[in-house]
């Protein structure tokens, strides 16, 4: 698809063409509901699943099906979609208690745990001027996902809680430039600013984003040192589009790439950054790039891109592509440590990427992750509006970093579209040049599968259409990467 190369704020700047996918969905092209607005005073309220405007009495959310009401803030994605989940409530409340108060969890200790990095002042985060739609990079996106993990006993329960921590100008300066540092600085001081047009800020931003990098930061450390196993770091603001100077893409601080430099500081001598995010992390890309870095991140980096060409991309070619690209290359690389920037937006229901991942295939693909670098794995949120699919997401994901095994073992042989089997050759095809070891993975992909690439390979003819009165975001989702890399030798 074109437009791979584009920034978020290029992206914004252009008018960028909505363009239609196999299947018609004109039947959610707000203009129309717009204009109804105009005649009759009907009323209007936004999904609090995945923030879609739905117009009139109706109390289920035209987009994702949503209950007005729904319990998803209290019970994550096990409250039901359809009526508020009261009841239960108290029985879940039960369940936590018991489980913190189990004395097998109390005594083991943090070395063989897998640690969240998690701190309610990241809630605070928050668009204050009222716009027309609301801001799909909303706190609720943590509360859903903080309530899923109440409510199955993981967190509080059964992982450790890594002390949260405000990073330091120092540690932020070996990753962003003062620019940066003193721009976000500033908006503690102002009741609204932005540094886009799509990335807000509040009085308490600064501090939110302090700790959600801080909070990569000592998992990072600790997973490298082994004091605790792996990590998920439950954070926000995300981190991937924020480039040396520039915050922008709802990112503020890049928590990846200050992860990455932690694990240096650690020790650790190649740091993998996969990010499996629909949208490009230009920021982490910038900040990797030789030319522009700034700090010690300087060493020569390598980065792989796994574009996508149409919608709807499902588990199975997910699943392929890695097994095919991403695991032979790494594994060549051979890291000592891997991050995983770890969007949700792929994930089915999204209203900005529009994929079709299920939490089977996130747990799949961390399954994977977890055989490298010795299992030294930190996982960090960046984006994923649709707060049921984040949920159920984030949960499969830390559930496989706590040992228990997806249902499905990465040894079977995964049946991939034709277009996502196309995709994987090409992307061999280019990286055969700078990676030897793929070029048996190809022949071998070529005989096997040579013949149901090429058959039936028609060109499906798109329609076009003019969406401008949509919000930007929902125009961002549709650049989509499948996956990116970096694999990073720190001298
Ligand atoms: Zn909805
Ligand atoms: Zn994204
Ligand atoms: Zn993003």
């Amino acid at each position: 698809m074109k437009g791979d190369d584009m920034t978020v704020e290029e992206m914004y700047n252009n008018e960028y063409e909505f363009e239609d996918d196999e299947d018609d969905d004109s039947d959610w092209d707000p203009s129309a509901v717009s204009d109804h607005n105009n005649v009759v005073e009907i009323p209007k309220w936004f999904c609090i699943n995945c923030t879609w405007p739905n117009i009139g009495h109706d109390f289920h959310c035209d987009l994702c099906g949503e209950h007005r009401e729904s319990g998803i803030l209290q019970r994550g994605f096990l409250a039901s979609s359809l009526h508020p989940a009261e009841q239960g409530l108290a029985q879940n409340g039960a369940d936590v208690a018991v489980a913190l108060q189990d004395p097998s969890l109390q005594s083991i200790g943090s070395d063989n745990r897998t640690a969240i990095g998690f701190d309610e002042r990241m809630l605070l985060h928050e668009e204050v001027v009222q716009k027309s739609h609301p801001h799909p990079e909303r706190s609720d996106r943590l509360r859903a996902i903080a309530a899923s993990l109440a409510a199955t006993g993981i967190f509080p329960g059964r992982c450790y809680p890594i002390p949260p921590r405000e990073i330091t100008r120092e540690e932020l300066l070996m990753v962003h430039s003062l620019e940066n540092i003193e721009a976000v600085e500033l908006t503690s001081q102002v009741f609204s600013s932005y540094f886009t047009s799509d990335t807000y800020a509040n009085q308490n931003s600064a501090r939110a984003a302090r700790l959600a990098a801080g909070l990569c930061f000592d998992l990072a450390a600790a997973i490298f040192s082994g004091s605790v196993k792996n990590g998920f770091a439950l954070v926000r603001p995300p981190g991937h589009h924020a480039g040396v100077k520039q915050a922008m893409g709802f990112c503020l601080h890049n928590n990846a790439a200050i992860a990455a430099l932690a694990a240096q500081n650690a020790g650790a001598k190649k740091v993998l950054i996969i990010d499996w995010d629909v949208h490009h992390g230009n920021g982490t890309q910038e900040i990797f790039d030789k030319n522009k870095s700034v700090g010690t991140m300087g060493a020569e980096g390598y980065c792989v891109n796994v574009p996508w060409s149409r919608g709807g991309v499902g588990d199975n070619d997910y699943v392929f592509a890695f097994q095919q690209v991403v695991l032979p290359i790494v594994s060549e690389f051979d890291p000592d440590f891997t991050i995983i920037s770890a969007g949700f937006d792929a994930a089915r229901g999204d209203p900005l990427g529009r994929c079709d991942i299920t939490p089977s295939g996130y747990a799949q693909m961390t399954q994977m992750c977890s055989d490298l670098s010795g299992g030294k794995l930190l996982v960090i949120l960046e984006g994923g509006y649709n707060l049921r699919s984040i949920s159920s997401s984030a949960t499969a994901v830390i559930k496989v970093l706590l040992g228990e095994n997806p249902r499905h073992s990465m040894e079977q042989v995964v049946i991939p579209t034709k277009s996502g089997l196309r995709t994987v050759l090409e992307v061999l095809e280019v990286q055969l040049n700078y990676w030897p070891s793929l070029k048996s993975k190809l022949s071998k992909l070529q005989s096997d599968w040579g013949l149901y690439a090429l058959h039936d390979k028609k060109q499906v003819k798109k329609k076009k259409r003019r969406a401008k009165q949509l919000p930007i975001w929902w125009k961002l989702g549709r650049k989509r990467l499948l996956y990116r890399l970096w694999c990073k030798k720190l001298s």
